[in-house]
């Protein structure tokens, strides 16, 4: 009997999919259990994430990969339509979700708990699994004791829809959390071009820059008297995810409920 972590992956067609198929199948300690997309079904998944076949056909049915092939986890990257029912249903059947679609309410995550609490099992929603940018908020929040004075500037891709980024969000509520509000600059400052000084929050600024050719970076620069302090970091592409997903993986098998937010894992 193999101890392999037997992993089904929802979203297997998908751009985080492919890489989450990618990483299961090149990783000793994991096994592909099923792969699951509505869109790219019929189709083996190790050729679909650009690797040879490895002998598991994508299917369109969730459930019955769930009933049927022992797994232990789901990861789950699909949309946020699909994700809440495919991560109650994966509990139903006693496999832990590992959740990487965003989207949740904080509703639907603490009835996702009560479930994992009742079928005795863990289960991780984490809409950020980049250990970078993980420890980018965790830094922020440590020098914003000491530097009140900071802005946010976050790069994404020209064709993101929403502004500022969801991580710059949480890093300004992390930073919120120990800062005071201070509101920062000169208190008769005008703005000549409307919103050059960016979006206001807590008293700190957020701007976000909008480019082609830009995957995902974060900068938080502190000023103080006579230096500044900048913490960046840098996504260049969806593999950088992975790590943190191995991580979800093995977490979710030793305790019981749902955790939400990767930055659990990372002391
Ligand atoms: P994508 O559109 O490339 O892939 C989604 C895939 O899910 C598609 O192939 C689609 O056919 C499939 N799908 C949709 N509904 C399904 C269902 N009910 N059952 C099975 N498959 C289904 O999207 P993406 O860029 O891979 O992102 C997916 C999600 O992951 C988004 O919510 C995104 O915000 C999130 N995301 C999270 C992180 C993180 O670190 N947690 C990082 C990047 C993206």
């Amino acid at each position: 009997m193999s101890n392999k972590i037997r992993v089904i992956v929802a979203g297997a067609g998908g751009r985080m999919g492919k890489e989450v198929v990618k990483l299961v199948l090149e990783d000793d300690a994991l096994e592909l259990a099923a792969a699951v997309d509505r869109s790219s079904h019929e189709q083996d998944a190790g050729r679909l994430a650009g690797l040879p076949d490895a002998g598991i056909i994508v299917s369109e049915d969730l459930e019955s990969a769930l009933a049927s092939s022992a797994a232990d986890v789901l990861v789950d990257f699909t949309t946020p339509q699909f994700a809440y029912i495919n991560t109650a249903l994966a509990i139903k059947y006693g496999v832990r979700p590992v959740i990487g679609t965003t989207g949740f309410t904080p509703e639907q995550i603490s009835e996702l708990d009560k479930q994992c609490q009742d079928q005795g099992i863990g289960g991780l929603i984490a809409p950020n699994f980049s250990i970078g940018a993980i420890l980018l908020m965790k830094f922020a929040a440590q020098a914003a004791k000491y530097f009140p004075h900071l802005e946010i500037i976050e790069y994404h891709g020209d064709q993101k829809l929403d502004a500022p980024s969801g991580t710059a969000i949480k890093t300004a509520e992390i930073i919120s959390e120990v800062r005071k509000e201070l509101r920062q600059g000169n208190p008769e400052e005008e703005e000549i071009i409307e919103g050059s000084r960016g979006g206001y929050y807590n008293g700190f600024r957020i701007h976000s820059v909008r480019l082609p050719g830009v995957f995902a970076q974060e900068e938080v620069i502190f000023g103080g008297f006579g230096q500044s302090l900048k913490i960046r970091h840098d996504s260049y592409e969806r593999a950088g995810y992975m790590p943190g997903v191995k991580l979800g993986i093995e977490k979710v098998m030793e305790y019981t409920g749902m955790i939400y937010g990767f930055d659990h894992f990372i002391e």
